[in-house]
């Protein structure tokens, strides 16, 4: 397949403006400055389907039409780009951003001219630093050659490119919280309505879109949404997708491929297959620790947003992370509730004292401290947390929770009734 998103990282000072600008750089930027109106960029990305690469993959054309059709007086339009990333085995957005900043930039002006923005805001995790210096770098280099600033390539349109460097909080990859931290609040989850498009940074319209999504754009507007809709599996999981590979493969990385590749293809033959041999797959979190943990037999299925939902899980952030038959689910749902928990804001009480809970009753039961009622327990506490809370982190955590319960409950009776590891039991006895 056609490397799109990533045609440029393995190049030679891929980072600089000369190579961005000879691979047919800035042209979508000045094809829409100087031929199309706002809407007729919403429109072109409407059409292509495009759906956001954050996590929700909600329709990014739809998204920015939300956004009010003026600018009030004394109410500019605001561009957040979520460059947050900080999802458990997620690291495609810090690929594009460390590699090719500029196709970062001019997604996002894209971006800011379809909602008549003047600010863009990257919001960068604070552990990004190289990336970071990268983007102020070339964005250095696009203000020099007025591809963002004042009257953009000669037009009356301006739009300013800031980095805004987090601290890296996980929370604050959730859209709300970003906003409070970007404007100088403590980064808390904030219920909706309203939503940015009415009252975001400063009360102002805003929108946020996640960098791999801004990312499409300018290939959208070059290429057309007919082309972009050729790609993938029209109508609803179009376009080319990063897919981060780790955990027990011989290759891990980023690959990008087709939205709607096979699960197994990404593991088999872009991936090398699984890293020992002797070991086969056992489980795969197909995106992001905080979703639904697929079985090996459930692995049959293809990486979009509705084939994965399909089988109950999500594709996420599609940071994919593959488990051979040493691992211990026990184990591997411990470090996921650890997280969660030490990244909860504490703001919702099922969140803020279930994800303690969790985490002390996989510990206990790893531990080979476990009690028969705990995996009810479990359960019970997680399905109170779903649906409860303020934001999706309490469902983050309680989502995995439930699957690993639910589809490996032997491993964790096992743990409870012989204070053993099952998984360590049938390597030794090598038994996969
Ligand atoms: S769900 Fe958790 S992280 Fe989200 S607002 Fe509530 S306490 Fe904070």
């Amino acid at each position: 397949m056609e490397r799109i998103l990533t045609r440029n990282v393995d190049k030679e000072n891929s980072t600089t403006l000369a190579v961005y600008e000879a691979s047919g750089g800035y042209q979508a930027l000045r094809k829409v400055t100087s031929s199309m109106t706002p809407d007729q960029v919403t429109d072109e990305v409407k059409k292509s389907g495009l759906r956001g690469r954050g996590g929700a993959g909600f329709g990014c054309g739809l998204k920015w039409s939300f956004m009010p059709k003026e600018v009030a007086a004394g109410r500019p339009h605001y561009f957040l780009i979520n460059a947050d990333e900080s999802e458990p085995g997620t690291f495609k957005d810090r690929l594009l951003m460390e590699k090719d900043p500029h196709l970062v930039i001019e997604g996002s002006l894209l971006g800011a001219y379809a909602i008549r923005a003047s600010k863009v805001y990257i919001y960068i995790r604070g552990e990004f630093v190289h990336a970071a210096n990268v983007l102020d770098r070339a964005i250095e280099e696009a203000y020099a050659k007025r591809y963002a600033g004042a009257n953009i390539l000669g037009t009356a349109w301006s739009c300013d490119v800031i980095v805004h460097r987090g601290a890296g909080a996980y929370i604050c990859g959730e859209e709300t919280a970003l906003m409070s931290s970007l404007v100088g609040d403590r980064g808390y989850p904030r219920l909706k309505p309203p939503f940015p498009a009415a009252s975001g940074v400063w009360g102002c319209p805003t929108t946020i879109n996640n960098v791999e999504t801004v990312a499409n754009v300018p290939f959208i507007i070059e290429r057309g949404a007919d082309w972009f809709l050729s790609v993938g599996k029209a109508p609803k999981n179009t376009g080319p997708k990063l897919y981060c590979l780790s955990g027990h493969v011989k290759r891990p990385g980023v690959y990008e491929a087709p939205l709607g590749l096979p699960l197994r293809e990404l593991i088999y033959d872009l991936g090398g297959g699984m890293l020992h041999d002797d070991r086969p797959l056992k489980a795969v979190i197909p995106g992001g620790s905080s979703v639904p943990v697929l079985r090996a037999d459930e692995c049959d299925v293809d990486l979009d947003f509705d084939a994965l939902a399909a089988k109950g899980t999500m594709l996420g952030s599609a940071g994919l992370m593959v488990m051979d038959s040493s691992t211990c689910m026990v184990g591997a749902m411990a470090r996921i509730a650890h997280f969660y928990r030490h990244e909860s804001c504490g703001q919702c009480t099922p969140c803020r004292e279930g994800c303690g809970w969790l985490e002390r009753i996989l510990q206990r039961i790893e531990s080979g401290r476990g009690l028969q009622q705990d995996l009810d327990l479990l359960l019970s506490i997680s399905n109170n947390i779903i649906g409860n809370t303020i934001c999706a982190l309490g469902d983050a955590a309680a989502m995995p929770a439930i699957s690993f319960v639910t589809k490996f409950r032997d491993e964790f009776q096992h743990h409870i009734d012989h204070k053993a590891c099952l998984a360590s039991t049938r390597a030794l006895q090598g038994v996969g």
